[in-house]
């Protein structure tokens, strides 16, 4: 049976149901012991030609046959049958509805995590908590609940009898099932061992395979083929290792069942032969032992794969136990509160910032004013901060209190989902779901008008791309669908982030992939369409950001100066020389 933190509730849970399965493995456990004294009745009757039945003698003939033995066994398989399937249901259908609900949670809780999380942990050790450990779980529940009673009920019942036949047999026979256990308590601890390294070269196996499907592209483009072959063969030879050391351990135990339970059969073919030999059973009497015996052999079986299922169940729930515990480093200071309004002013004061896992700082006491509904470009040098400066405008990574402001609010005193809700956002690395375009749009939004949805894709300039496709807005993008340039992928991002209409737009390098005539349309509608509002560009093209209210020029995580493309090209040297070495860059490939 598997016990912890995450698991334990579900037994109180679903305790009808396993009550119920439980019942129905006693009776099933119960009735299957009558086999045993119907055998030997048989052996006996045909050995005397009479059997005893309630203190009197009677003939063993073909209507004793049919009215002791014959009906009762049929009696005894349909009850069986009926009880073997409703424990199954039982036990097997709580174990499904545990995976379920583990599963949501486990869901919610990846919801919650912040970005931190997510660069710690691959996508391929994610996947595989999700497949491999839950089915690991859920098969140790279900499994492991009736293996558990049934070994218990019928090892229980059987022993008795067998007690209630022959004392000294019976202890004679029990000791091999003595070692045995001994065994599986100390092989299951390396057990579990084995299996959590198992799923760890797992999960590498398949972070990798992840990565390599994702990222084929460049694997061709450079010829790295064999290179990743070398790497995966490597990793799928590391996760037979594991696999081969968890089986070795496997197969150990199951070598000392087959052993023992060998030698029980040679104690009681011995020691019962020796006693019917001297009188003390006839042979009636050793078969129904056996039988009784055999009936254990299952519950012997039980205890070592409980022992190597718990194993397994326990090393998965760890695993899982480490997603459900983790924390989101970001989250909701005590007593926040929503502002009624926000609308759009942006603050940062004297903020300094080193990433969770950083070794330096990223920002060096930055400060400026965005005021609401200017529109604000935010250039620099690769690396110098600016998809920084973004991330935290969104609260994606935590900053101290009294750094940043939206609308006077410090942001730490406000909700962030609140927060949030007011902005929109086209990441550099933006992502498309596989789904139609249009629902790709109109994600952003609560309401999918078709309208709106095209009056977006106009707005980004990629309204005719979209109809030159067969299935126009319905066309199915990713990897069940059609592959598109990157200049679409960044004007749908657009389009997806312009459906929110939200009073703060981040737009981070979301047109270096389109031609400078669309650049200059794109930009045009937005300064239309978003007047009020604030709307934040962040280039490293000083031809995209030239025409914006406001420059604030980053260099090296420190705020070179702020003001119009004029006032910097004028007063700031190293926007100066960014700007001249650009044009020279442009005139020499010729744009
Ligand atoms: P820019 O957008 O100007 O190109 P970024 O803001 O992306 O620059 O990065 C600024 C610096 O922060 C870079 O040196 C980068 O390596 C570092 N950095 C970015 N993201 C992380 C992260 N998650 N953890 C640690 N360092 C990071």
């Amino acid at each position: 049976m598997l016990f912890g933190k995450h698991i334990n509730k579900y037994y109180l849970k679903y305790s009808p149901i396993l009550l119920l399965g439980i019942l129905s493995l006693v009776m099933v456990d119960y009735i299957q012991l009558i086999v045993p004294e119907l055998y030997r009745t048989v052996i006996n009757g045909i050995n005397d030609g009479a059997v005893v039945k309630d203190g009197v003698t009677v003939p063993f003939d073909m209507d004793f046959l049919l009215d002791e033995v014959c009906r009762p066994l049929i009696f005894v398989i349909i009850a069986m049958i009926f009880g073997r399937f409703l424990w199954r249901v039982c036990f097997f259908g709580s174990g499904i509805r545990i995976e379920t609900s583990l599963r949501n949670k486990m869901f919610d809780r990846c919801r919650e995590l912040d970005q931190h999380y997510y660069q710690r942990n691959k996508v391929g050790n994610l996947m595989s908590l999700f497949t491999n450990d839950l089915e690991t779980v859920q098969d140790c529940f279900g499994m492991g609940i009736m293996m558990f009673f049934d070994a218990l009920l019928l090892g229980v019942l059987s022993i008795n009898k067998m007690f209630g036949m022959n004392v000294w047999l019976t202890a004679f026979s029990l000791i091999p099932m003595t070692i045995l256990l001994i065994c599986g308590f100390i092989l299951r601890k390396y057990m579990t061992i084995k299996w959590e390294k198992r799923q760890a070269a797992f999960s590498s196996l398949s972070d990798f395979s992840q990565e390599s499907f994702a990222g084929i592209a460049v694997i061709k483009a450079f010829v790295k083929e064999a290179h990743e072959l070398i790497a995966f063969r490597k990793l799928n030879k590391e996760n037979e290792n594991a696999n081969i050391e968890y089986t070795k351990l496997s197969v150990t135990l199951t070598i000392c069942v087959t052993l023992l339970v060998e030698s029980v059969i040679c104690v009681i073919l011995g020691y019962g032969g020796y006693l019917v030999y001297s009188g003390v059973f006839d042979a009636g009497q050793l078969v129904e032992f056996i039988g009784y015996f055999n009936a254990t052999v299952w519950p012997i079986m039980a205890v070592s794969q409980l022992i190597e299922m718990n194993s397994r169940g326990k090393a998965s729930l760890n695993r899982i136990g480490e997603l459900l515990d983790s924390n989101p480093e970001v989250s909701d200071k005590e007593n926040v509160v929503a502002p009624e309004e926000i609308k759009g002013k942006i603050e940062f004061k004297n903020l300094t910032f080193r990433y969770p896992s950083g070794e330096y700082d990223v920002l060096d006491n930055v400060s400026f004013t965005i005021e609401a509904g200017e529109n604000v470009g935010i250039v620099g040098r690769t690396g110098s901060g600016k998809t920084t400066i973004a991330d935290l405008i969104l609260r994606t990574y935590n900053v101290p209190d009294g750094t940043v402001f939206i609308d006077g609010y410090d942001i730490n005193s406000m909700p962030i989902k609140e927060l949030r809700k007011h902005a929109a956002y086209v990441p550099q690395d933006n992502f498309l779901f596989s789904d139609t375009i249009a629902e790709n749009i109109a994600f952003a939004s609560d309401s999918n008008d078709k309208n709106k949805v095209e009056n977006s894709a106009k707005l980004s300039d990629v309204h005719d791309n979209i109809t030159e496709f067969p299935e126009g807005y319905n066309t199915i993008l990713g990897e069940r669908g059609v592959t598109i340039s990157g200049g679409q992928k960044q004007r749908i991002s657009i389009a997806r982030a312009l459906m929110k209409d939200a009073e703060i737009l981040i737009l981070d390098d979301s047109v270096s992939a389109v031609d400078v005539k669309t650049e200059k349309v794109i930009l045009e509608n937005l300064k239309n369409t978003r007047k009020g509002k604030t709307t934040i560009l962040i280039a490293h093209r000083i031809s995209t950001i030239e025409n914006m209210d406001k420059l604030i020029f980053i260099d090296d995580g420190k705020i070179s100066d702020v003001g119009t493309h004029d006032e910097l090209y004028s007063r700031c040297t190293d926007y100066r020389n960014l700007v001249e070495l650009q044009r020279l860059n442009d005139l020499e490939s010729g744009m």
